[in-house]
């Protein structure tokens, strides 16, 4: 059993000092209890917080544990009633190759189910992180502006597509002419704005003639500097994540605009909610499976990954999560 555990707290970027790979006997199960073998292991952007002991939502890794994450896994034995040999699941059994549960939070999925690994995305926690954000908070209605950032991550790409069959005008912010074009042509949005071109405040600008009345806050740092500018009143921001800041050590440079900030959103009476997905959303969870499962089935929402073989290969693809390189969502196939 090979298994990525947190060796040291990293200082912004993750480094080759910050997980260690350690291989130990598979674990027995109890009665009661099942054997997982991950076949799948999800790469999110959260993982960069549970390497933190900051104060946040959820408790931090401990020194010596093994990473969290979202699995796919088959039951490889069971000691449980309620689940079988083989059976399919998603799983919470982080980053290594076997894990026991006592069935708690599995979710079983349907042997037939085309693409397994699509559970820990567009159909599971980043699909659902979509929906909720959008829908609960976000309260589109039709011809309003939709922004969001990250345009082709597992969640920006589903915000955008559902906001697209809710009849909103949707402009995605991404990284690159590749991924903006893909934005534009494969998931159907309106206008993509890149975030890295000298001229992005006013492409964002030229591109959201009528204001934004929805952002979708995934990222934070320059971007949300040029989409504050643009939010119409009564606009809706959905705070969801602020990957650019993960890594962040200090807070930028630059004058205080706490207060003007208040002020805007006094003024324009914007409405800005945090929301983690399970906490505040989760008794939604059959009505999201409902609505947006048939959705994908039918090929209105698109959904596009990156699978990289074999778990030695997380941390290195995990970074390159951070730093904007994944073209899709990234799933690493352990087995
Ligand atoms: P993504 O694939 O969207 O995350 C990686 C992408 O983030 C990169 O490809 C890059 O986009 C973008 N990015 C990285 N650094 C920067 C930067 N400095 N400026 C702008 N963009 C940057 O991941 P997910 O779709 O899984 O998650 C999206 C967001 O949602 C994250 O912030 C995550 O933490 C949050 N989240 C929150 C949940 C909740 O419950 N609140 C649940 C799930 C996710 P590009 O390539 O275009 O540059």
């Amino acid at each position: 059993n090979r298994r990525w555990v947190l060796a040291e707290r990293p200082k912004g970027e993750p480094n080759d000092d910050t997980l260690r790979l350690e291989t130990v006997d598979v674990p027995e199960p109890k009665d009661g209890e099942v054997l997982l073998r991950t076949e799948f292991l999800s790469l999110d952007p959260y993982m960069r917080g549970r390497m933190s002991d900051a104060p946040s939502y959820a408790a931090p890794v401990e020194i010596d544990q093994v990473m969290v994450g979202g699995t796919v896994a088959r039951v490889a034995a069971s000691k449980n009633d309620n689940f079988a040999e083989g059976d399919r699941v998603v799983s919470f059994s982080g980053w290594q190759d076997y894990a026991v549960s006592d069935g708690t939070g599995l979710i079983k999925l349907d042997p037939n189910m085309p693409n397994p690994s699509w559970a820990l995305g567009v159909l599971g926690m980043p699909g659902f992180t979509a929906w909720a954000g959008l829908t609960q908070i976000g309260q589109p209605k039709e011809g309003e502006t939709l922004v969001v950032a990250g345009a082709t991550g597992p969640v920006g790409a589903t915000v955008g597509q559902i906001g697209k069959i809710l009849g909103l005008r949707v402009v995605g912010v991404a990284g690159g002419p590749e991924k903006c074009a893909h934005a534009v042509e494969t998931l159907g949005f309106d206008a993509c704005v890149d975030y890295k071109a000298a001229s992005f405040a006013d492409d964002l600008k030229r591109e959201t003639p009528d204001g934004i009345d929805i952002y979708f806050e995934n990222v934070g740092g320059k971007v949300l500097d040029a989409v504050v500018e643009q939010l119409n009143t009564n606009a809706r921001v959905p705070v969801c994540g602020l990957i650019s800041q993960y890594n962040a050590t200090s807070l930028p440079e630059g004058p205080d605009r706490m207060n003007w900030l208040m002020g805007l959103i006094l003024r324009k009476r914007i409405t800005m909610r945090g929301f983690i997905i399970f906490d505040d959303f989760g008794h939604l969870y059959q009505d999201f499976a409902k609505e947006v499962g048939p959705w994908v089935q039918q090929g209105r929402i698109k959904y596009r990954e990156e699978m990289i073989d074999g778990l030695e290969q997380a941390p290195e693809a995990f970074v390159g999560l951070l730093r904007g390189e994944a073209f899709g969502k990234r799933v690493i196939r352990v087995a």
